[in-house]
């Protein structure tokens, strides 16, 4: 498979799913279903989205040829 896209673009790629890990990260997801112990369905779902999405970014940035460190 081949991937057409500019730096530039995987680049843009990387900014949307850095929205997309801030939207559905854990910090927005607590709510009166949620316990120290388990998350409700609602936010256990937006974790595996988070999760898989800052796996996805790792993907594009080795694509890149750089590693970035993530924070999170
Ligand atoms: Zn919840």
């Amino acid at each position: 498979m081949t991937m057409n896209l500019t730096p530039e673009q995987v680049g843009e790629l990387q900014n949307a799913l850095d929205d997309a890990i801030e939207y559905r990260g854990p910090g927005n997801g607590s709510c009166h279903d949620c316990t120290p112990q388990r998350m409700c369905d609602d936010h256990q779902g937006d974790k595996e989205a988070a999760d898989s999405y800052r796996d996805l970014r790792g993907r594009l940035a080795d694509l890149l040829g750089h590693r970035e460190i993530e924070a999170a």
